[in-house]
């Protein structure tokens, strides 16, 4: 999920923060349907995998990033919502969660959702509003944790994308109609010229 599809300008950013960054992929591409394979470690590979993802996250203003995503099929997404204008977060610590599996989920709670594979999409979405997940961390110790509020929201918007799912998906028949030409725009790879270089396989609108 993402705030706001441009970069908030971080300053001072060293460049070799900025070599972290990683190419998204865009609605359409078939890596987003498909089911993430399970770790059953971590190596320095994924390490840098997850700095990588918190370093695309921050520079697209994202609060959450599946591994599918940035091109690999793996259950891994982070999430950091420190910075979200939705409320007050700033003390949420970051979150890196390996095969994530809910165990139990609560309640309903409706709110608007994107997404920054399909850029320009917002739409409310039904979801529980609170969830017992477990996981492993970034030590790849085994977690059990409630979450409630945005981060149970955003959780389950990632971990969605690691079952091949995406929020758009959730929407009822007749909202999904109502957004199709622009996701078919979008699954042909047409963005504003201005986000365009966020993505793998893109090219601008005329
Ligand atoms: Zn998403």
């Amino acid at each position: 999920m993402s705030e706001l599809l441009h970069n908030r300008n971080r300053p001072n950013k060293p460049d070799n923060l900025r070599d972290l960054i990683l190419p998204l992929n865009i609605f359409g591409d078939d890596i987003l349907r498909k089911k993430a394979r399970p770790l059953q470690g971590i190596d320095i590979g994924i390490e840098k995998l997850v700095s990588s993802m918190f370093e695309t996250l921050y520079h697209t203003s994202g609060i959450g990033l599946a591994a599918p995503q940035v091109g690999h099929s793996i259950q891994l997404v982070v999430v950091d919502i420190s910075r979200s204008r939705r409320g007050d977060y700033a003390c949420e610590k970051p979150i890196v969660a390996i095969n994530p599996h809910i165990l139990s989920a609560n309640g309903d709670d409706v709110t608007e959702e994107n997404c920054l594979s399909i850029p320009g999409i917002r739409k409310n979405i039904v979801r529980p509003a609170a969830i017992t997940l477990q996981y492993r961390n970034e030590h790849f110790e085994k977690k059990t944790s409630e979450f409630s509020g945005l981060l149970a929201r955003v959780l389950q918007h990632e971990i969605d994308h690691l079952h091949g799912t995406l929020f758009i998906d959730r929407l009822t028949p007749l909202d999904r109609e109502m957004i199709q030409s622009e996701l078919d725009t979008i699954a042909a790879g047409i963005v504003p010229a201005e986000i365009a270089h966020l993505f793998r396989n893109s090219s601008s609108e005329p």
